[in-house]
């Protein structure tokens, strides 16, 4: 690191390169942009898109000590900028790496929509044969309490190491810096705009803790990697899909602007076990009528859509609302992205839609989901042993 100049601070980070160690794994990081690969720009304070991959490793030359890395940027954007073209790019680039084969691929991308992405490179890269980690970081990489460092470190020795071959989060777990979390794909959310440890696995509990020295899986049901390079990639992506996030008094107009748009799928995150008001019913129908695939979720985020429960879900039901089981708002809005981009009979797309491809809906929720390394248990502990001092 380099901080240079009087008036104007001028902070590099040197390119480095990458030592060869035959006898290590061969590891791809695939660069997007967030603020992994930033830097404060001291003129302005604010947080720019600066680092390449390679100088990202420049700043951690711990990497060297777990593998072969070799970096490529695909785009800089901060992550809001990520939509369908980028998932796409970002789907090949991860087939070819794997067909060359890599040990483990690593995708730097900002946090804020990291799990959209993580979400829907969990449908369109099925069964990869090794582990596909997404990292990030929350404060840029010239700050003392940076988390790019140790992220980085955990999300490079998972892809390296680990047996879990499914595309995952690599994240701070709690605010300590003693251990990163594994969230699975499509199970994860950013909980937190500020917060180191912001990404929880909802309704589930994460697949495994990882620090400098060791993995240690949390739970056993994640698929293991295999020598074979076999992966599908399946890159169909609709863009006439929304969210909606109900609110009490919202207006049908919202439900039919959307059809009148020419949208033909909606999520909606509906209060409580999945409600909308009773004067947005005709609009739904009206969804329903014109062939608009209408999903319903949960703003709660935590548990299952449950339309049985009250005559209304029933109501909605029959109108041709689908509950979408325990899926995520934003990977239910992924989802039915990809599925109407396969094919335009409603039929098949609820098929695909309720058919789990990598956990998005899971039959229970663990007991001890909602507490466990989600900001619960070992964290109020070491919390309660600092007051009894
Ligand atoms: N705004 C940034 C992004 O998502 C934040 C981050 O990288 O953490 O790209």
């Amino acid at each position: 690191i380099v901080i240079s100049g009087r008036k104007e601070a001028h902070y590099k980070i040197p390119e480095k390169e990458f030592p060869y160690d035959p006898a290590k794994p061969k590891v791809k990081l695939l660069g997007t942009g967030g603020t992994i690969a930033s830097r404060l720009d001291y003129r302005t304070g604010a947080v720019i898109p600066a680092f390449s991959p390679g100088e990202l490793y420049g700043s951690v030359p711990e990497l060297a000590d777990i593998c072969n890395l070799e970096t490529e940027k695909l785009f800089g954007v901060f992550s809001e900028n990520m939509g369908p073209e980028q998932y796409i790019a970002t789907a090949k680039a991860i087939g070819r790496e794997i067909e060359k084969g890599v040990q483990g691929v690593v995708i730097g991308h900002g946090t804020d929509t990291m799990h959209h992405t993580a979400a829907i490179l969990s449908f369109m890269v099925q069964d990869p044969p090794v582990p596909i980690v997404m990292v990030g970081s929350q404060r840029s990489s010239d700050r003392p309490s940076s988390d790019a460092a140790l992220n980085l470190m955990h999300s490079v020795k998972t892809a390296a190491e680990s047996d879990i071959a499914e595309v995952m989060v690599c994240m701070f777990g709690p605010t300590s810096d003693t251990y990163g979390l594994l969230h699975r794909g499509t199970r994860v959310r950013k909980m937190h705009s500020s917060y180191r440890s912001t990404f929880r696995t909802v309704s589930d509990i994460p697949i495994a803790m990882v620090s400098r020295e060791k993995i240690t899986p949390i739970r056993q049901d994640y698929k293991r990697r295999r020598a074979d390079r076999a992966v599908k990639i399946d890159t169909s992506f609709d863009e006439r899909v929304s969210i909606v996030y109900y609110y009490p008094n919202m207006k049908p107009d919202i439900i039919d602007s959307l059809i009148d748009n020419g949208y033909r799928g909606i999520v909606i995150a509906g209060t409580g076990l999945g409600h909308v008001n009773k004067p947005l019913y005709p609009a739904l129908k009206r969804a329903r009528d014109k062939g608009v695939a209408v999903y319903m979720t949960v703003q709660t985020l935590w548990g299952y859509v449950q339309m049985y429960v009250y005559d209304t879900g029933r109501d909605m039901m029959e109108l041709g609302v689908i509950p979408a089981a325990n899926m995520l708002p934003e990977v239910a809005y992924v989802k039915l992205a990809w599925a109407l981009g396969k094919t335009s009979d409603i039929e098949e797309v609820r098929k695909i839609m309720l058919t789990p491809v990598a956990g998005e809906i899971t039959e229970r929720e663990p007991s001890n989901g909602y507490l466990i390394f989600q900001g619960g248990v070992p964290e109020v502990e070491a919390f309660i042993s600092t007051i009894k001092k």
